[in-house]
């Protein structure tokens, strides 16, 4: 059976009249490389503040590594890596100074490999913190994140602050190597191409609700794009049972199935249409279709 790190039960979180997670169920598997994404807003940093015990939930349950994280603040914390998306580290101390405070922390700080990610990120210790631009700082943050090697790695939008080559290739390095490891990485993101890429798991939230759920090869699988077109030109977007979304114009038209298939050949046969051409959308579009644009 395969082992989880973290178990999500009915989560549910308001701030005040804002609902910012509703009735969230996942699992998150050990060893896997999990993307969260959703829109602005959608209740993602809530749900990894969750993880952290940085918040208690209104309702339902969380377990970490199978305990309740602001029961056991410390049994959990010990064991995660995080990288928040606001960066917030000490503006008044230099680098080296803070990997030095930050490795009395954890038994577990690994100094050659902090050494190593220093110089993989180009950075100068004697900096300090202050006079960092944001992609050095996002470095930094990385670094103090995966520096004691956690058993699990929180990264609220690592991407952010990063440039195209660090993101494409020392980003992904460094999720791959920690999931080859049998550690397993839960990050945030905006950028549909780097989760596809990276992912293993893919958790869509929207509103603060799951939308899905699956092994992202599931997911893709569970998706099908039509090209397709009409004998008539049609003013708006035909409602096609099986879709959730369908764009174009005129008699040409791009639509998104959800496993429905045989409904929407039903339909397309019934008003004579032909399909020009039937793909795999990606997980972007799948989001843009799923969400709404
Ligand atoms: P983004 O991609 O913009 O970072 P997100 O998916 O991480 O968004 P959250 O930061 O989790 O979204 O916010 C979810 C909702 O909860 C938003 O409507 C936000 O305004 C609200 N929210 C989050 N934290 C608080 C808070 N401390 N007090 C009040 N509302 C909050």
């Amino acid at each position: 059976m395969t082992e989880n790190v973290i178990d999500i039960h009915s989560l549910g979180r308001s701030f005040g009249k804002k609902q910012a997670l509703q009735d969230v169920t996942f699992s998150v598997p050990k060893g896997s490389v999990f993307g969260l994404v959703g829109e602005n807003g959608a209740g993602k940093t809530t749900l990894l503040k969750h993880v952290l015990g940085l918040l208690r939930a209104s309702s339902g349950s969380i377990s970490v590594f199978g305990l309740a994280p602001v029961q056991e603040p410390a049994m959990v914390l010990g064991k995660i890596g995080y990288l928040s998306e606001d960066r917030d580290l000490p503006t008044w101390m230099r680098i080296d100074q803070l990997m030095h405070y930050r490795s009395a922390f954890y038994p577990s700080w690994d100094h050659e490999y902090a050494k190593e990610l220093v110089t993989m990120f180009d950075l100068d210790v004697k900096q300090r913190i202050r006079s960092l631009s944001r992609g050095q700082l996002a470095r930094v943050g990385l670094l103090l994140a995966i520096a004691h090697r956690p058993e699990l790695l929180l990264l609220d939008e690592p991407s952010s602050g990063l440039d195209p080559v660090v993101r494409r290739d020392i980003l992904a390095a460094i999720i791959r190597t920690v999931a080859d490891e049998g550690r397993t990485v839960l990050f945030s993101s905006h950028l549909l191409d780097e989760v596809q890429r990276v992912s293993d798991h893919v958790a869509m939230l929207h509103g603060g609700q799951l939308l899905l759920c699956d092994r992202l090869e599931a997911v893709l699988a569970q998706h099908s794009r039509w090209t397709i077109r009409l004998p008539e030109m049609v003013q708006s977007a035909p409602d096609i049972p099986g879709s959730v979304s369908c764009r174009g114009e005129g008699n040409e038209w791009s639509v998104i199935c959800n496993g429905q298939h045989e409904q929407f050949q039903r339909w397309l046969s019934e008003h004579n249409g032909e399909v020009i051409e039937q793909a795999t959308p990606s997980l972007d579009e799948i989001f843009v279709a799923r969400v709404g644009g």
